[in-house]
């Protein structure tokens, strides 16, 4: 049997360092046969994106600049995949950002900068990048992001994240009917917390974490293995009836009381 994503060309952003969840889904991606492009938003993540993909013995297709705040980059930054390569079959929206101080004390603190800001990295980003991968996804495909069960509960401290989640799930169903007409499926992997760069804004965190072994069902940690192949499930063939989708990979603990 050939390799589930043999021959397909899928889009990677939000690759920090080796913490990054996106580069728990580069390495199932890999492992899976596709071919990958990445985008990066700082040069120091740029760097450490290359030294990982070296010492990985990983093969970009391209690294290309993309900062989702800014209309015309990402509009650069996907004419370049398309001139570079063509047709693409995958996208992995892996980006989020909010100001530490938002997420701690009071959502109803939150400041209208602090809100904005929130919103528009971590949920209209999403809308902005579908549209322009959809043009390079003349053959159909898939799209994944990431969430967090902040978007349909109150979790103490993820605050305005919580609210752009939920922005970012809903989302994720208006732009599903959008381009399922086209073949193309969006849907969202809703992992349990993992110990990342971001995650060290969020107050709290380690709570967070220890909870999950006390009294998820499956009474352990996720990590960006399990988020990967979870990502790369839904991107492949697998998954061809499922759009809409949010799938938790938490060791269930959402369907705990
Ligand atoms: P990382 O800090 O490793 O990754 C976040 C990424 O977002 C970085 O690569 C960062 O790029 C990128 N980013 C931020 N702002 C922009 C921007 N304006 N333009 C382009 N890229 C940007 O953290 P995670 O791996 O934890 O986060 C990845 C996703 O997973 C996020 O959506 C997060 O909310 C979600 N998630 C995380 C969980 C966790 O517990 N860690 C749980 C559930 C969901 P750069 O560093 O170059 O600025």
């Amino acid at each position: 049997m050939s390799a589930i994503l043999q021959d397909k060309t899928i889009v990677v952003m939000g690759v920090a360092n080796n913490r990054s969840i996106a580069w728990g889904i580069t390495k199932s991606l890999h492992n899976a046969g596709a071919k990958l492009i990445f985008t990066y938003r700082q040069e120091r993540s740029k760097q450490k994106l290359e030294k990982l993909l070296e010492k990985n013995d990983i093969e970009p297709q391209m690294v290309v600049a993309c900062d989702v705040e800014d209309d015309d980059s990402i509009k650069q930054a996907f004419q370049e995949i398309g001139e570079t390569n063509g047709t693409i079959h995958g996208l992995v929206h892996s980006v989020a950002f909010a100001n530490t101080d938002e997420l701690q004390g009071e959502y109803a603190d939150t400041s209208r900068d602090g809100y904005l800001t929130a919103q528009n990295i971590s949920a209209y980003s999403l809308v902005a990048v579908t549209r322009e991968a959809r043009k390079l996804m003349t053959e159909g495909g898939g799209i994944v992001t990431q969430t967090y069960l902040g978007a349909e509960r109150v979790v103490p401290n993820y605050n305005v994240m919580g609210v752009a989640k939920a922005a970012l799930e809903a989302s994720v169903r208006y732009l599903a009917e959008d381009v399922g007409k086209d073949g193309v499926r969006v849907n969202a992997v809703s992992a349990g917390p993992i110990r990342t760069l971001s995650a060290k804004g969020v107050s709290g965190f380690n709570e967070k974490m220890s909870v999950i072994e006390e009294k998820a069902p499956l009474r352990r940690q996720v990590d960006q293995d399990q988020v990967g192949d979870a990502t790369m499930f839904l991107l492949s063939d697998l998954a061809r009836g499922v759009t809409g989708e949010v799938l938790h990979v938490d060791s269930g603990f959402h369907i705990v009381a």
